[in-house]
């Protein structure tokens, strides 16, 4: 699925829309250079899920918790992270469980210690906005994208 999302209103409005096809919880990697909107989705996703204070970019404290009327969701920024293993001691076995929704930014510096995403989101350039393409990779995911159609 891709959808273009044409300024930074537009990407917190997807993001928001996107948090009632994630209730439940699972593993979202989002996926894009510096400067896509990764943390910006994250943000509307966050509102979404019924958050009303701030969210700041987890880019150096790795993860930043919330407790959200949908449930727990863990922000992830793994982008400072110089060695997965690093992950164990940020006790990453307490965040990916059963109900909470894990959004990462920079999964690929984790490989090897996270659990795999049920949907992944990939950023890119689009004029002056943002081109985004969403793909299930779990069943679970598969649920989740089967929502955003309806
Ligand atoms: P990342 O987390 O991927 O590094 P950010 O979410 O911090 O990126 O966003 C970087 C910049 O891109 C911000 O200034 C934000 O306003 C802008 N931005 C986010 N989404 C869009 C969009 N859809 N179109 C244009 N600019 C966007
Ligand atoms: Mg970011």
């Amino acid at each position: 699925m891709k959808q273009i999302l044409p300024d930074e209103q537009a990407m917190a409005v997807f993001g928001a829309q996107l948090a009632q096809a994630l209730r439940g919880g699972g593993v979202v990697f989002l996926v894009g250079d510096l400067g896509m909107g990764k943390t910006t989705l994250s943000r509307g996703i966050l509102r979404g899920c019924g958050h009303a204070g701030s969210v700041k970019s987890p880019t150096y404290t790795l993860v930043e918790p919330y407790e959200t009327p949908q449930g727990p969701v863990f922000h992830f920024d793994l982008y400072r992270l110089s060695d997965p293993e690093e992950l164990e001691y940020l006790g990453i076995r307490d965040y990916f469980t059963e109900k909470s929704l894990c959004l990462v930014e920079w999964p690929d510096k984790g490989a090897g210690m996270l659990p795999a995403a049920d949907m992944e989101i990939r950023l890119s350039l689009h004029g002056q906005g943002r081109e985004l393409t969403l793909t299930a990779q779990t069943p679970k995911g598969q649920v989740m994208v089967d929502r955003l159609k309806d």
